[in-house]
């Protein structure tokens, strides 16, 4: 079982089941009602106190279950259908926490179609069906001080319930049957990503420490991402009063400094895979030093991957020299690069090429290195 926060902050939530459903306090497991099936359940908060229908109990969280567990029949909660329980929680503010809890492999099953499309290659969803169920395992408890185990959105993955499976998600989900990754017997870090751009990222190129089993690796087949090289381009103003809201003040912007991007080459400013570890931006009140993955969400960058142009609006000149000098506030400055995402561990776009002549294990170890696979039931 795993257990998923559907919602948070809620004054109140309705449910209903296409069968009988009963409630029962989740701590003692007393049973507290019964309900008929498709009759609709309100719960509320009453002086401090959760409310079935209006009447308050004492019960700090309630479970819902089909009262029938052998039957093929499922709980609703805000109009959408889930497997397994729904718990609902009264939260230290008084609101109502919505929680369910589901077997890990029906869980992954309401995931893996958001991550990935039903209609790509079987043994690309095979392996994004072991990746999305490795980082469930290793995040169960990640959201402990909230009661529950993993949010429904990027937070963790992306989770619908019933509504986001589909026929092809789930074969890909059975066929690997409770199959994780682990390094060294623990389940590891199975990070993905939407498009390499040719290298993946080392664990420690978004922030993050250095994981053995996460490194740059190549990624010769995800050239067939579509909108795989981007450009996101502003004045020079509008970079320095990008940087100055996020606390990176340095006046007029008079240069900036970068090692050009060679990909598969790190530099003192650019890690291993050739993304960006830091940029120097150059003002007439100081300069800056900003990190790479922080510069991505300043200005809005879909990779890290990349290399800047410089100029006019009519013509821009690729940073060759790794020192840009800005004649003036409107200068253009044009992030250009590649790939879409982290670049951690498992590039979905190559995964999906790479799914033509190889198998699901076979494209993870490309992207997990020394990993083994393992059953957890
Ligand atoms: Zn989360």
């Amino acid at each position: 079982m795993i257990r998923v926060g559907l919602s948070e902050g809620q004054a109140s939530a309705i449910l209903t089941a296409d069968d009988a459903y009963v409630a029962r306090d989740a701590l003692t497991g007393q049973g507290l009602d019964k309900f008929a099936g498709n009759t609709l359940t309100t719960i509320t908060v009453k002086e401090k106190k959760l409310a079935i229908n209006g009447k308050a109990i004492s019960a700090k969280a309630v479970r819902f279950l089909i009262a029938d567990s052998r039957t093929m029949r499922y709980l609703s909660v805000a109009g959408k259908k889930y497997h397994g329980n729904i718990v609902l929680t009264l939260a230290k503010d008084g609101t109502i926490t919505v929680i369910n809890e589901v077997k890990l492999d029906d869980y992954i099953g309401g995931v893996i179609s958001e991550e990935m499309s039903p209609g790509w290659p079987m043994e690309a969803l095979k392996a994004q069906a072991v990746a999305a169920r490795t980082f469930a395992v290793y995040s169960l408890g990640l959201h402990n001080e909230d009661g529950y185990d993993v949010c429904a959105t990027t937070h963790c993955q992306v989770y619908g319930g019933i509504e986001s499976e589909s026929p092809e998600g789930l074969r890909a989900v059975s066929s690997t049957r409770g199959e994780i990754m682990t390094y060294q017997g623990k389940p590891i870090y199975a990070a993905f990503h939407a498009s390499s751009g040719g290298m993946t990222a080392g664990s420690e190129e978004a922030g993050g420490i250095a994981l053995p089993y996460l490194k740059a690796v190549r990624d010769p087949l995800d050239n067939a991402t579509p909108n795989r090289e981007w450009q996101v381009s502003m004045t020079a103003k509008e970079l320095a009063s990008d940087l100055a809201a996020a606390g990176f003040r340095v006046g007029t912007l008079k240069a900036i400094e970068l090692t050009p991007l060679k990909i598969g080459e790190g530099a003192a400013d650019r890690y291993a895979s050739g993304r960006l570890k830091q940029i120097r931006f150059i003002g007439t009140t100081q300069s800056v030093v900003v990190p790479g993955p922080k510069l991505r969400w300043i200005v809005g960058l879909p990779s890290t991957l990349a290399d800047i142009r410089y100029g006019t609006e009519k013509k821009t000149t690729l940073n060759e020299k790794g020192k840009i000098e800005i004649s003036g506030p409107n200068t253009v400055i044009v992030f250009q690069g590649t790939g879409r995402g982290h670049g951690i561990g498992f590039s979905q776009w190559g995964a999906k090429a790479m799914a033509a002549k190889k198998k699901y294990r076979d494209i993870l170890s490309h992207y997990y290195k020394d990993v083994e696979y393992s059953f957890l039931f």
